[in-house]
């Protein structure tokens, strides 16, 4: 399919009707609206259409099948491999599509698929609500939400998903359905961690929760010869830590910034991030374990929770290359711990971090076939995020993250947080999914037979309408 395959006709046709707006190669503002987070994307759509509204999306995925043409959905646009962005095909994004309503009396919200989550944690907070989000502000809640959603608030409220009642979806056939408890339960189910394979979610439904709006939290950050102390008495720490204790440790580089000492600057270190949901003057004793550490940056204070979803905000800006690797393990024993001290010893970028992630608490206590998540039992997760801003540096980034995985090999389960991986092909994706894959197979074949929706990490439909 060639850019000019979507004919000037059509295009006028869908514009009559059309209430967003639609912007073509060559015009002004399509070069900004085919970024992705990653910098390392680089594609061009044959159109990019920009629905106002649900009935929009209804146009657009009409034309998209009409045309025959490839598509992608775009929410925040921070899939690693650019899932949001296609060449020659239709993008469809849903930028202006930014509604939030908040009932902070039957404590839910329902959000549009445009929305990201420093706009969605801003309303919810005014009503000192919120649901587990994601750790950038610029992250849609689309694709964070599909994928499973996690974030800080996971060990005392569970995944993202696990707070979703319920969803608007445009299908691959142009109709609206609704997805809950009560209404389309199977595709419900299949929403909750199946991405975007499905169809096009207009509308989110959340339940919410009390949070702050001041909570315990900041940054601990330690010289990264203690990496292999800090990283076995935090594991011994938050396995046994209560639910309002969030957070995660990051193997990262020191940024040259006036609250770190001079000695410390631009040397690796290892970083503890805290978001304590109890009452705030009991997170330094809730922390003390760590704090008994003596860290060499000791930002932690009673801050508002809006300000801890911004903690990492400057060691991650738009634009920059990224490839990332991601494992989830069921323990994590000293051995595993060595290993990956010594592998993470020389970043060759100071923006590459290694997060170190505890899962547990509220996830844990969430049925395994509740929802479609394959991997749910992992008490830690990996995500190596390699960040740097030079092409003429990929190969030696690439190598540096592709060995860390290599290395921690041995002690990973098969399964992985699709949200965290570069395209790593159909296998798996499968093994993702576990137990849960026939059951996704079988939602593929009967909501998107065709795989209209595969711009994503993509469940391949086995019926007779597989492309
Ligand atoms: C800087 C950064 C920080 C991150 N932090 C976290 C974190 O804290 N927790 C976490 O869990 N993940 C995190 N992620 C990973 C994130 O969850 C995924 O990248 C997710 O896909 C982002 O969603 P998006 O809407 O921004 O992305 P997009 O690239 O726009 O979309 C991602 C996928 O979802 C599909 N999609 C988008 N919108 C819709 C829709 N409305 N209906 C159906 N399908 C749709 C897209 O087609 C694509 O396949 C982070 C990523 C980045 C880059």
């Amino acid at each position: 399919m060639t850019q000019t395959a979507i004919s000037e006709g059509a295009v006028k046709d869908l514009g009559a009707q059309f209430r967003g707006s639609i912007l073509r190669p060559g015009d002004g503002g399509y070069d900004e609206a085919r970024k992705v987070f990653n910098g390392m994307i680089d594609r061009r759509p044959g159109l990019i259409v920009r629905p106002a509204d649900t009935a929009d999306v209804q146009r657009a995925v009409n034309f998209g099948r009409a045309n025959g043409l490839l598509v992608s959905i775009k929410g925040g646009g921070h899939a690693a491999p650019g899932y949001a962005v296609c060449d020659d095909g239709l993008m469809i994004d849903l930028c202006l599509m930014k509604a939030i309503t908040v009932d902070p009396g039957a404590r839910t919200a329902v959000a549009e698929g445009g929305v990201n989550w420093g706009e969605f944690d801003a309303a919810t907070q005014q009503h000192g609500l919120a649901v587990t989000g994601g750790r950038i502000r610029s992250t849609g809640i689309a694709g964070l939400t599909l994928g499973s959603g996690s974030g800080w608030l996971e060990r005392k409220l569970g995944y993202t998903v696990d707070n979703m009642i319920g969803a608007e979806v445009v299908t691959a056939d142009g109709n609206v359905i609704h997805a809950s408890a009560d209404e389309n339960a199977d595709l419900f189910w299949g929403l909750r961690g199946g991405g975007g394979n499905f169809g096009i979610v207009t509308k989110f439904e959340y339940r919410l929760h009390p949070i702050g709006p001041i909570v315990f939290g900041g940054l601990l950050a330690f010289p990264r010869e203690k990496a292999r102390e800090v990283l076995r008495t935090y594991r011994d720490f938050i396995e046994k830590a209560p639910d309002d204790v969030g957070g995660a440790a990051v193997l990262i580089t020191a940024p040259s910034e006036p609250f770190v000492p001079e000695e410390a600057r631009g040397k690796p270190a290892v970083a503890v991030v805290v978001c304590y949901t109890g009452k705030p003057e009991a997170g330094e004793q809730a922390m003390k374990p760590i704090l008994d550490l003596n860290p060499v940056v000791r930002m932690v204070t009673p801050m508002p929770y809006v300000a801890v979803q911004s903690l990492l905000e400057p060691g991650n800006p738009p634009g920059l290359r990224n490839y990332w690797k991601a494992d989830m393990y069921p323990e994590l024993p000293d051995a595993a711990i060595d290993a990956l001290v010594e592998a993470a010893a020389n970043p060759p970028s100071p923006l590459t971090a290694v997060i170190v992630q505890p899962i547990g608490g509220a996830v844990h206590r969430v049925a395994d076939d509740a929802t479609a998540i394959g991997w749910r039992s992992a008490k830690w997760a990996l995500h190596v995020l390699g960040m740097w801003p030079d092409a003429s540096e990929d190969e030696r980034n690439i190598a540096w993250v592709r060995n860390i995985a290599s290395v921690m090999q041995p002690w990973r389960q098969t399964g992985t947080y699709l949200n965290y991986l570069m395209d790593e092909g159909d296998q798996r994706v499968r093994e993702s999914f576990g137990s849960h894959y026939q059951t996704m197979v079988d939602l593929k074949n009967k909501y998107d037979p065709t795989n209209f929706f595969r711009m994503n990490q993509n469940i391949a439909p086995t019926g007779n309408g597989h492309r």
